[in-house]
Order: C-alpha cells, then structure tokens, then sequence
C-alpha cells in the first residue's frame, strides 16, 4: 500500500474556458511538509482546493490518507476528508476563547480537555488559552488557526497563504514558529505560497507550478541550484543565462570553465545558468567587461556588468570594498560552483547538477 499522505493523479479543473489546473501528479509524503510555489494564476489555490474538498477536478483523482476522496464522478466532502485548513484571515470564531477554537473540531467525549492542552503547549499559548481572538496578536491568532486545525490529527493540514497578512517583522518570526510547530507535531502539510523565501523555508519540498501544470518538485536546494528549466530558474531567483560548449568533460564559457559533475560528450550551442553569487568581480583595467549598474542591498551590492561579448551578468559584491559605475573589471566564475547547463531552455545533463543535499537545521 502507498503511505503517502495525497496523491493527485492527472487533476485538471476549469472554470470556463480558464484551465486553472492542467492534469497535475502530485505525491506529498506523510510528515512531509510541500510548498506550492507559483506566481499569482497559476493554479496553486485551486489545486489546494482541490485537495481540500471546496472544488471538484473536471478530471483525474486526489487520495487523502490512502483513500479516494475525488474523481470527476465523487467527490466526499470537505469535512469527511480529514484534512485540516488554515485560511489566509485565520477565520478564528470571534466569539470563542483560545480554548473553544482549538476544542471546535474534536467530538465530545474523549479527551478534549487532554488534546487542547497538548495543542496549546505545541503552539506555545500557555498563559493566552482564556483569552478571545481580539485580545491576540496576528502572530498568536495564527498559531491558535494552526492548534485549531491540527487537533483532530487530520492526514493533511492545508495552508493557504498563511503569512500573507503578517507584517515582514512578524512574519519572519511566525514563519519560523510555523516550522517548528509541524515539524513537532509531525504533520503532513501543503501550503498555498507565492513567496519564494516562505517556500525555502519552511518547504521540505517546492512544488513550482506555472500555468495550470507543476514544473518541478525538488528540494529547495535542488529547485534553485539545479533548476530543471529556464522558467523554473528564474522564478526562484535571478539568473543570467550566457553561451557555453561542453569540451573535454568541461563546460566551458567567457567567465570560465569548470568540470562537469558526469561524463558528457562535445557540445556546442549550450547555455549556462549564472546565479550573482556564483560571479567573483575583480578590478582590471584588462577585464572582459563594464560595471554598469550598482544597487545597494543591505550587506551587498548587486552589479551589472555587460561583457565584451554583449553578455550581462550580475554578481553580488560585499559592501566593504564597493565597486564604482564604469568600472572595468575581470568576472570569474566561483570555482566551488560548476554552471548548470542549458539546452533549448531545458537543464541539459540530468543529474549533472552538483549534490544539493538539504541542510541539516535549515
Ligand atoms: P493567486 O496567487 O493570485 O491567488 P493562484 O495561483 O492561487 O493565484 P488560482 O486562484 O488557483 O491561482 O487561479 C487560477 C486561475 O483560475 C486564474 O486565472 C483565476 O482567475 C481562475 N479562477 C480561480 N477560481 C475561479 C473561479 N471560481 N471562477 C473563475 N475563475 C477562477
């Protein structure tokens, strides 16, 4: 028997003539937690909803805890699926405690008392479970939406935008706390984002999506440093793409070259993905390129630097030792970092990427 926690096989949902999902296969473990990434349409809530009950696919069929839960012909409802959802606005009763939202969900009779406390203890609300909604912050209202919606033990928690509302400070914060808070009660979770860095870090994995299909499901690490196509390594971060030719097992491009991590034959016409932190900037008077842009980020600058060739690139330079507009410098690729390569839009070598294994502690 499959343990994962859902399977969709071949989803599509329209609404008129918009495909709002087209013929998705997703798989998220059980304790897994999955970041649907995707810029605003492409499906990502729709998906979501999908899962959850509140839509039913035009085609194809989602499982919840290893049973089927929707084909175009059945669909069980949403609160049959055993799965948990936390809305973008936390929808806590307004008329209940802290207690009387997490105790919302369980049936009477067992121990609901013993359950609430364990959900106020995960979510750390000692000392705020007597208290109403409007007497919390936006951080504490959320961990009460996340304690309500775990309670019952659903085979899923579903999140939709859970950090939308927060301010940047607090959300880092709550973002942080949301982390610890699944991984503790060893929750299976997907949730609905549109924001790369909440993806990275609370993901164990990203689904990318883009119009209607998902694009790729890696780790976060994998997802950026070893993109499978042109969209996917551009919506997690910036990238330049620049000509390269394969020779000798190496890829070879005007920055540099660097060994390719497998055996790979001769090649001309590549491309290779270029990330600003994989570009070391350095003054010569003999460099193969111009500084043309300098942007102040906090503890780095970003530059753009047009080569002799036509290429642009960035790079990202400490503050210490800023580099001047018009100046001309030498850019090397950073040797600890091979290029990804390209072919007609697609990563060229499967498996070529170097080893991004996740981080321990992330
Ligand atoms: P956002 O980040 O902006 O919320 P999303 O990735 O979650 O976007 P969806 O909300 O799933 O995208 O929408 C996907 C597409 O389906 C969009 O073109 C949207 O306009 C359309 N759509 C979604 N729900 C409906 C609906 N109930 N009726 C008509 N069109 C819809």
């Amino acid at each position: 028997m499959n343990t994962a926690a859902v399977i969709c096989t071949g989803v599509a949902k329209a609404f008129g003539s918009t495909i709002a999902v087209d013929g998705v296969d997703l798989t998220v473990e059980r304790g897994q937690v999955l970041a649907l990434l995707g810029p605003s349409g492409c499906g990502k809530t729709t998906l979501l909803r999908l899962i959850a009950g509140l839509e039913t696919p035009d085609a194809g069929s989602v499982e919840v805890g290893g049973r089927m839960v929707a084909t175009p012909e059945s669909s069980l409802a949403p609160e049959k699926r055993s799965a948990g959802m936390v809305f973008q606005d936390f929808a806590l009763f307004p008329h209940m405690s802290v207690k009387g939202n997490i105790a919302y969900g369980l049936p009477r009779g067992s121990d609901r008392d013993g359950r609430v406390e364990e959900m106020v203890a995960l979510t750390g609300l000692r000392g705020l479970a007597d208290r109403m909604p409007h007497e919390l912050s936006g951080g504490q209202q959320q961990r009460v939406a996340l304690a309500r919606a775990l309670a019952p033990r659903p085979q899923v928690l579903l999140l939709d935008e859970p950090f939308s509302n927060l301010d940047p400070a607090l959300r880092d914060q709550v973002r942080r706390d949301t982390a610890e808070i699944l991984k503790a009660g060893g929750a299976t979770c997907v949730f609905v984002t549109h924001s790369r860095e909440d993806a990275m870090v609370i993901g164990d994995e990203i689904a990318l999506m883009h119009r209607g299909r998902i694009e790729q499901v890696d780790t976060p690490e994998r997802i950026f440093h070893a993109p499978s196509n042109r969209f996917v390594a551009a919506f997690m971060g910036l990238a330049d793409f620049i000509p390269a030719i394969v020779r000798d097992g190496a890829i070879r491009t005007e920055l540099g070259s660097a060994p390719l991590p497998q055996p790979a034959p001769d090649e001309d016409g590549l491309e290779a993905m270029v990330r600003p932190d994989d570009v070391v900037l350095r003054p010569s008077e003999t460099g193969s390129g111009v500084i043309v842009e300098r942007r102040f980020q906090g503890a780095f600058y970003l530059y753009r630097m047009a080569l002799d060739s036509g290429a642009v690139v960035h790079s990202l330079g400490s503050h210490a030792h800023p580099l001047d507009v018009g100046a001309r410098v030498e850019a090397l690729l950073d040797a600890a970092h091979p290029p990804l390569a390209f072919r007609d839009g697609l990563a060229a070598f499967a498996g070529s990427a170097p080893d991004h294994a996740p981080l321990e502690g992330r």
